[in-house]
């Protein structure tokens, strides 16, 4: 029988920095018959993602579960904590943070931009961190804003170095972090690392589709709630709290996602977090190994604040991304990150985070080093190879290699 017209053949490349491809495993989870969500079926699976969300944070006080984009939970983090005018010290690395402080201002806080230049991560301003709550006699600020994984721009930023910075101010302001293109991708300790709020997605290295967000809370942060004056209803950790301890929820739950999420928690348990982090900085090595080979730079220009979780790479002076993205998308049937705001047309974003393996990943730079030489961009040939000789010396873990 004929193909129907336009019908491509084969599974689409998804290789933006989130949403990721879902593993068949979690498909057949969230297809299922929807239940009732005030059963006692209910409650044990809302009690296993609750809890099972707490090791996915690796923490051991609270966490919590909104039917929604990270948007929500970035909201979540804000009002349970914060009241208006309050000053929140927030870092620009990249998209994504000025998205977080204009919700700020938008919600009556009043931050305070330390700006960068989009190419490092947050800890590139741990002395001006350190300097300004030192500064601040008076206790005005009352949180400092970063994140983890900036989406934009590929930079990783070190949390416990922006701690320590906290720290050396003797400053009592909540330490928030967005963990929305790292969790389950890069390590991450909310309770070792002493983070108040941290905040979550479902799209990206949990493998769910989108619609789930998530806070991690600590006691400290928790206990705002009662000062904190920002209105919030819909948001509000107090009203969860209650259903959550039974494994309810005030509100009709995502049910069908929440399947989807034990199962997502299960399989990262199998393989085991620290191998999935493992996997995710060998198949970020393998790709700037490419990257090199062709010639390109990449955005994050800082060694250790690179990103296990995306590569974007910046298109040479006069060449436009878009261009490159749209040739791949035609030509090879996959999907890469654009570039946002004032990246836009300057970066391609490759997402190597999720269920993502060597040959997965091996099919992406292949499309990506056909597709810069479809585009016309200048570029030396080698990339994939680079790669496929790191990953084939790099055997993966519990992989023997020939002697
Ligand atoms: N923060 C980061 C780092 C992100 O990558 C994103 C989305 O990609 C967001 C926040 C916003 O999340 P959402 O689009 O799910 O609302």
């Amino acid at each position: 029988m004929q193909n129907e017209p336009g019908r491509v053949a084969g599974r689409h490349f998804l290789q933006i920095p989130g949403p990721t491809n879902v593993p068949d495993r979690i498909l057949r989870a969230i297809d299922n018959p929807t239940m009732d969500h005030r059963s006692p079926a209910f409650a044990k699976l809302g009690q296993a993602c609750l809890e099972g969300m707490k090791t996915i944070f690796r923490t051991e006080s609270h966490a919590f579960i909104y039917p929604a984009s990270g948007t929500g939970a970035w909201e979540a983090a804000l009002v349970n904590t914060l009241s208006p005018g309050d000053a929140v010290l927030m870092v620009e690395t990249g998209h994504f943070a000025s998205l977080w402080r204009r919700m700020a201002e938008r919600l009556g806080l009043s931050p305070i931009l330390i700006e960068t230049d989009w190419r490092a991560g947050a800890d590139i301003a741990a002395g001006e961190i350190e300097g300004r709550l030192a500064e601040d006699r008076a206790r005005t600020i009352k949180a400092v804003c970063v994140v983890h994984n900036e989406t934009s721009t590929g930079c990783t930023t070190d949390v416990p170095a922006i701690r320590r910075a906290v720290d050396a101010a003797k400053h009592p302001a909540l330490l928030m972090v967005d963990t929305i293109s790292s969790l389950a991708s890069i390590d991450y300790r909310h309770d070792e690392w002493g983070v108040d709020v941290t905040v979550g997605g479902s799209q990206k290295g949990l493998m769910l589709p989108p619609g789930l967000s998530f806070n991690a809370v600590s006691e400290k942060a928790y206990a705002a709630q009662k000062t904190a004056k920002l209105p919030r209803s819909f948001w509000s950790w107090e009203e969860q709290a209650g259903p959550n301890a039974t494994g309810y929820f005030p509100y009709t739950p995502a049910t069908n996602l929440l399947y989807g999420l034990r199962e997502a928690i299960a399989m990262l348990h199998e393989e085991g977090l620290d191998r999935v982090f493992a996997r995710h900085d060998r198949h970020a090595e393998a790709t700037r190994r490419a990257v090199a080979a062709w010639g390109l730079e990449t955005q994050c220009r800082v060694a250790k604040n690179h990103s296990s979780s995306l590569t974007a790479v910046r298109v040479p002076e006069g060449q436009s991304a878009d261009r490159v993205r749209a040739v791949i998308r035609d030509a090879f049937d996959m999907s890469l990150g654009n570039g946002l705001s004032k990246l836009a047309d300057r970066v391609f974003r490759i997402g190597h985070l999720g269920d993502v393996n060597d040959l997965t990943l091996m099919g992406t730079l292949a499309g990506v080093e056909m597709g810069l030489g479809l585009a016309g961009v200048p570029h030396k040939t080698g990339g994939v190879a680079a790669a496929m000789a790191y990953l084939a010396g790099q055997a993966a873990p519990g992989v023997a290699k020939a002697a």
